[in-house]
């Protein structure tokens, strides 16, 4: 194709011949200019006409050449003009015997006028009439000497050769023309951005695809550029180097080249040499395409090939069939099979048959539907895997699939771990409940003869023994309640060690609890002659929720230390409100003593079970060593804190806090206080009791307090006797063989007859959660065993005040 432009270069030519054109039509003024003002010519044409002429002329001239289109029509016009002046010129010449020299000069103007004019009907008719003109000339001036017809015959033998020159050149010029706009077409319909270049490295053709590849506006801003485009690019110039030097062709370069204001672009470069006869290069032609798209395509897919190359999840691609048609080397190593063994293998085959993923997964893939779920299989070593698959459709522009894409995960050792997780865990549930029943039955164990030594001495010391004897008993009483102090210290601390120990929050006032504790420990102050001072803040709200029964543990063994380690002085007890809202109250409470102190070197291991400090002091005044250990766990399961100030000889100070909700009541009902053992007006209680000591100890003071009491062995033998009696209330213990005490609760709580009847538990095991179940069970309330005499008094009292009343009117 390029062969063609090599042989005619339209702009060339276009603008040569233009030159030309302008060049003899500025002779020809000349010639005219001469031939009018020498004054050697005679002729009677007036002066205005010939300036008119003149100067339409070269108006018409000045516009052709500034303005383009009208060029060609204008160029005719003024020929055409310039041919008729011209006959007007001979009619002159003839008439007068006009002077020869000058017939040469009018025959270049008349041949001029007829060579350059470009249309090829005007160009004959102007012809015609010349010929005709010089005819009717001839014969009207009757000048036919010999002389004058062989000008004449000259002058139509000069105007017929011009005549058929211009016509050939017109055509062969109008040829060129079609032939530029046929070229001009294809190439600016061709994808091909087509350029050509000289031998002096300027670009002397290009199409508009290349223009606008480039980032020009037109192909002629590329013209005026002064160093073409591929000399920018290194590499390019290095390739047209190499054309130049080993005379070659160069096909299909992907180069980066530099665009005018698009920033680098990628193009596929072609380059066709031409050299003359001498060898020396005389152009060359090229082709670009551009192809920064497909590259940028590539570089994404050179990515994403190495990222699935590197990924450490397995990638397979199998066609609609399910046939492999790529794996990743992840996929190979986790399978063992080599890529070449998986090609062309149907993916099905290495898939568990029967496997319930795999069953989920033909279904969804059946219904087109993207699948996620685990899969087993088997490895070429027969090892069994288990992996998180997804399988996705590809969708052709038709919507038709044609290809699936599995991305799998081998999940094997996460499984197995969660599997040993899964053990573990049950494991330490399962230690856990050991653990828990443990302490519960040692609870129970310890609890139960305890309950008996103490429970009889109460008796026994109720029963006026001997002043000898009370004095022994009361030593008896004393150790016992030592060693029961010790169990529940030591229960407490692995209850708390083990997690089991939890707060119980409910409704509770202060001030009761307060005044138990100064009740408590007033007796032995008094007796160590030391003032006992309670100071509570009066901003504090009088009902409050948290766990009562663990601050009143707290506060006995700081209390009980306090008064122990003071021989002289006060205790003082505080407390106040650190923040108080109307719905939280974060309190400050402080036990004071003016004791021995704590030596500072102990002070940091005050808090820990069995310190160096308690080792020393257990010595003299007696002691577990747990107490401060429990008092700081207690507060901290709380959400509290405690702090200890101690010097030696002056005394000490603990100061704690505990948050709290505040309760939107101002006071809770009273329980009946017990202070005289008012006889209980035979009222009837069915004991519900396995071990004889504790029937023995609870029926010895039922009776004492007037109670008529029946016993029942356990659950099944009390629900037949509440059947066929009838009772005021049940004392039920919980831990007993045949049925326990929660199934015998909840049996009565669903008898409609029976359900009324207040329950009172009755357990040596003092686990909150079987509190809870008791309650849960349908209890009404609960007491621990060995119980405390008036405690086992007021609850039966309050849970029969009606009964008695009644009883007493009758
Ligand atoms: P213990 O049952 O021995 O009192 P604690 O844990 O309650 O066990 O106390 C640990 C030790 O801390 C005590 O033995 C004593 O040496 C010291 N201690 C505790 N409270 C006081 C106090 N108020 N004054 C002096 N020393 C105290």
């Amino acid at each position: 194709m390029l062969n063609f432009l090599r042989d005619i270069n339209i702009r060339e030519l276009r603008e040569n011949n233009l030159k030309l054109i302008f060049g003899l039509g500025a002779l020809v003024y000349i010639t005219f200019g001469i031939l009018l003002h020498t004054g050697n010519v005679e002729y009677r044409d007036p002066v205005w006409l010939r300036m008119v002429i003149l100067t339409v002329s070269l108006i018409t001239l000045g516009f052709a050449l500034y303005y383009k289109p009208a060029r060609k029509h204008f160029i005719n016009i003024l020929f055409g003009i310039l041919y008729l002046y011209n006959a007007h010129l001979y009619y002159l010449l003839f008439a007068n015997n006009f002077d020869p020299n000058y017939k040469l000069a009018l025959l270049i103007v008349t041949f001029a006028s007829i060579l350059f004019i470009q249309d090829k009907r005007l160009n004959l008719a102007y012809l015609i009439i010349n010929l005709v003109t010089h005819a009717a000339i001839l014969l009207a001036t009757n000048s036919l000497s010999p002389e004058n017809i062989s000008v004449a015959l000259l002058i139509c033998t000069t105007l017929i050769i011009g005549y058929f020159t211009n016509s050939e050149r017109i055509d062969a010029f109008r040829q060129i023309k079609d032939r530029e706009a046929v070229l001009n077409a294809i190439n600016n319909n061709v994808y091909h951005g087509i350029f050509r270049i000289n031998g002096e490295d300027q670009i002397i053709y290009a199409n508009e695809n290349f223009a606008h590849m480039l980032g020009y506006r037109s192909v002629e801003e590329i013209y005026n550029v002064s160093r073409p485009f591929i000399f920018i690019s290194q590499d390019a110039a290095r390739h047209v180097n190499i054309m130049k030097r080993e005379k070659k062709t160069i096909k299909n370069l992907e180069v980066e080249i530099q665009s005018n204001h698009k920033g680098p672009i990628w193009v596929l470069l072609s380059l066709t040499p031409f050299f003359n006869a001498k060898g020396n290069l005389t152009c060359y032609d090229g082709a670009i395409i551009d192809i920064t798209d497909r590259k940028s395509a590539e570089k994404e897919l050179t990515l994403f090939s190495a990222a699935i190359d590197h990924s450490t999840v397995c990638v397979a691609i199998t066609d609609k069939q399910g046939c492999i048609r790529y794996v990743n080397p992840f996929f190979t190593q986790i399978t063992g099979y080599t890529p070449d063994e998986l090609f062309g293998t149907k993916i099905q085959q290495y898939l568990l048959p029967g496997d319930k993923g795999v069953e989920e997964m033909l279904i969804s893939l059946k219904e087109d539907r993207f699948w996620k779920g685990e899969i087993k299989h088997y490895t070429k070593a027969g090892k069994l895997v288990t992996e998180l698959v997804s399988i996705a459709p590809v969708r052709n522009k038709e919507g038709q699939i044609t290809n699936y894409v599995i991305v799998a995960e081998d999940i094997s050792k996460r499984k197995e771990a969660e599997e040993e997780l899964l053990r573990a865990k049950e494991m330490a549930e399962m230690a856990s409940k050991t653990q828990e029943q443990f302490l519960s039955m040692v609870s129970h164990e310890l609890r139960t003869p305890m309950n008996a030594v103490i429970g009889l001495t109460n008796l026994l010391l109720e029963e006026n023994p001997r002043p000898d004897q009370a004095e022994n008993l009361k030593i008896l009483r004393f150790s016992a309640n030592n060693l029961l102090a010790l169990i529940n210290d030591i229960l407490d601390l692995s209850k708390i060690e083990a997690g089991k120990l939890d707060i119980a929050p409910k409704e509770f006032e202060l001030n009761q609890v307060l005044s138990l504790i100064r009740q408590t420990h007033g007796i032995r102050a008094k007796q160590k002659n030391l003032e006992l001072i309670l100071q509570v803040s009066d901003s504090i709200p009088a009902v409050l929720i948290g766990d009562d029964f663990r601050l009143s543990q707290i506060l006995n063994n700081l209390v009980s230390n306090a008064v122990k380690f003071t021989d002289q002085g006060k205790v003082q007890i505080s407390v106040s409100g650190k923040k108080i809202t109307d719905t939280y109250a974060e309190l400050e409470f402080s036990v004071s003593d003016t004791g021995i102190g704590i030596p500072a070197d102990k002070l940091p291991h005050i808090f820990e079970a069995f310190s160096p400090a308690s080792m020393h002091t257990n010595r003299i005044y007696g002691g577990t060593g747990l107490g401060l250990a429990i008092t700081r766990k207690l507060i901290e399961l709380q959400g509290g804190s405690i702090t200890v100030h101690s010097e030696a000889g002056k005394g000490t100070t603990f100061t704690f806090t505990i948050p709290y909700k505040v309760s939107t009541k101002k006071s809770l009902p009273r329980h009946q206080e017990v202070h005289d053992y008012s006889a209980f007006n035979s009222i009837r209680v069915l004991l519900v009791e396995d071990n004889r000591i504790n029937q023995k100890v609870a029926v010895k003071f039922l009776k004492k307090w007037d109670a008529q009491v029946e016993i029942a062995e356990n659950g099944q033998e009390a629900i037949s006797k509440l059947q066929s009696d009838a009772f005021d209330l049940v004392l039920m213990d919980l831990q007993m063989p045949v049925m326990d005490g929660y199934e015998a609760t909840r049996l009565i709580r669903s008898n409609p007859d029976l359900k009324h009847i207040p329950i009172i538990a009755l357990t040596a095991s003092a686990m909150s959660h079987e509190r809870e179940k008791a309650f849960e069970a349908g209890v009404n309330d609960f007491i621990c065993k060995p119980f405390v005499p008036s405690e086992f008094y007021g609850k039966i009292a309050q849970y029969t005040s009606g009964t008695r009343s009644q009883r007493k009117t009758a």
